[in-house]
């Protein structure tokens, strides 16, 4: 390691790769390098490992859904034959421990797994340095007053990103991002959500299960606008049905703190201007990657769009420096995708053979009650490649798994291809569709037909079944519909 002054502080040891940033696209391309036996060092600005998904993200989000799971069943006890004494209620202190409890499980869960694959973790805000010399790179790690350098012939970039804000406001304890969001001392009364993707869908599903009034505001036509259109529309007919105002097609023209919240004035989809007033406000208008002070400027990495735009192999335009997860442009921001974006790239680094990530074969869960969970072309989206498109949908209120958990809203839709009967897309609404999508992802990579899927026997009962239903229902044979 050498000193900034120039002082070789012990034997230099070049890692085969550095990696800055301890997510989920950084840690597993981390233990997947070190599989494969390289020196890997892995630099992690924060005291923890983990990164969006497993402190303010994709873990504590699914922790809190859970919970907002099990009031509703406990709401609905009396269909079930459970009968308590005197009323309900929720000790949100407690929601919020076990929550805490999960992400350190997994944080020390992460440390183990770093000691048993003899990875270098070093905490500290990494950067480049500059060009390669003799193919080394040397990186900066900065805690607070103290800098070090570490030598490695590959850097990999995986800082991630954060919450976008709008009018520059910045979060405090009524307007909130996902991060204040998911420490909030109570459940808000009422919480008006802007953006209608993933991550403000899934605040607006578990706030409004805890007993918030939500309100929606969404600038596109429609909710979760990269699912099939059918999807969105059921969604929105359900959340609307929870009591949820939704608003599509409406443009946020101001926010203001006011006495008692926070006032949020847009112009409706028929260009009305519209007020409302709520406890709270969460901004969930997308994620911008966080690329300032990693030493870009030092190298040839133009952005594309505040992106760092990589081939296949997540190689950047520097030989031996790549970017993967969240900063990376041309992928969806799903920590699913950044590990694989991982492995991709120790692959390419080692040489091995590797596939690369293909778009249409990308999961995508939205943790709503009830879930999203898609893979694939939409409907639209095959008809706009020219396929000859078939559909087949099948209800979940025909599915006796379904009616035993009491929850039969949603469908299941296959879209395929006329001639052969290849499977483009399945999109699925409904009940614990995010475990559900895994069958169709591996159809998609195995490039099943309508008649393969037919045939395949799926256990009775389960929710799985409904797929069988919906594969036969493109060619009109469900048999429970
Ligand atoms: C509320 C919410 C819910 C989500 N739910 C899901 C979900 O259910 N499923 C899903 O697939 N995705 C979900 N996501 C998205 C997912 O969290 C991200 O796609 C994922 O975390 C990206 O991984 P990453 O490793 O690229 O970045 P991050 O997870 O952001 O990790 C980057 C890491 O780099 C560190 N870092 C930053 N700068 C430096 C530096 N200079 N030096 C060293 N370290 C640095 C950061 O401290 C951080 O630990 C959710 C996101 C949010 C906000």
């Amino acid at each position: 390691m050498r000193r900034r002054d120039g002082e070789i502080l012990a034997e230099t040891i070049v890692y085969d790769v550095a990696i800055l940033g301890g997510g989920p696209a950084g840690y597993t391309a981390a233990i997947r390098a070190a599989e494969f036996g390289l020196k890997v060092a892995l630099i992690e600005k924060t005291t923890k490992l983990g990164g969006t998904c497993l402190h303010v993200g994709c873990i504590p989000t699914k922790a809190l859904l859970f919970n907002a799971e099990i009031w509703n069943h406990l709401k609905h006890g009396k269909d079930f034959g459970i009968r308590g004494e005197g009323s309900l209620t929720l000790d949100w202190s407690v929601v919020l421990k076990r929550k805490d409890g999960i992400i350190d499980k997994h944080a020390k869960g992460l440390d183990f797994l770093m000691k048993k694959h003899k990875i270098t973790v070093l905490h500290g805000a990494g950067s480049l340095t500059g060009a390669a010399h003799s193919g080394v790179y040397a990186v900066s790690v900065e805690k607070e007053n103290e800098k070090t350098e570490i030598q490695a012939k590959n850097v990999i970039l995986a800082t991630g990103s954060d919450a976008r804000t709008l009018y520059g406001l910045q979060p405090d304890d009524r307007i909130l991002t996902n991060i204040e969001m998911l420490s909030i001392s109570a459940p808000p009364k009422s919480l008006i959500v802007i953006g209608a993707g993933a991550v403000g869908m899934e605040f607006s599903s578990i706030f409004r299960s805890f007993g918030a009034e939500v309100t929606i505001v969404e600038y596109l036509p429609r909710v979760v606008p990269v699912e099939d259109e059918d999807v969105s529309k059921e969604l929105t007919r359900l959340f609307k049905k929870r009591g949820i105002d939704v608003n599509t097609g409406a443009k946020v023209e101001k926010i203001e703190r006011t006495e008692k919240g926070v006032l949020v004035s847009w112009t409706d989809q028929n260009g009305k201007p519209q007020q409302k007033e709520a406890e709270k406000v969460l901004i969930a208008v997308g994620r911008a990657p966080r690329t300032e002070g990693i030493g870009l400027e030092k190298t040839r990495i133009q952005l594309d769009r505040g992106f760092i735009p990589v081939n296949e192999a997540g190689e950047t335009v520097e030989p031996g420096i790549f970017a993967i997860g969240d900063i990376a442009a041309g992928l969806p921001q799903l920590a699913h995708v950044g590990a694989m974006s991982g492995m991709i790239a120790a692959a390419k680094i080692v040489g091995k053979p590797f596939r690369p990530i293909r778009k249409d074969r990308i999961p995508g869960c939205t943790y709503t009650e009830p879930q999203v969970g898609s893979v694939g072309l939409t409907e639209k989206e095959a008809k706009e490649k020219g396929y000859n498109v078939k559909v087949g949908k099948f209800p979940f209120a025909g599915n006796s798994k379904a009616t035993i958990l009491g929850n039969h809203d949603g469908f299941v839709k296959v879209v395929s291809e006329a001639e052969y009967g290849e499977i483009l897309g399945v999109h699925i609404l409904g009940p614990q569709d995010t475990e559900l999508v895994a069958e169709a992802v591996a159809v998609l990579e195995l490039e099943g037909t309508v008649d393969d899927l037919m045939y395949t026997i799926h256990a009775h009962p389960t929710l799985a079944e409904s797929m069988l239903d919906a594969y036969g229902a493109v060619n009109g044979m469900a048999i429970n519909a």
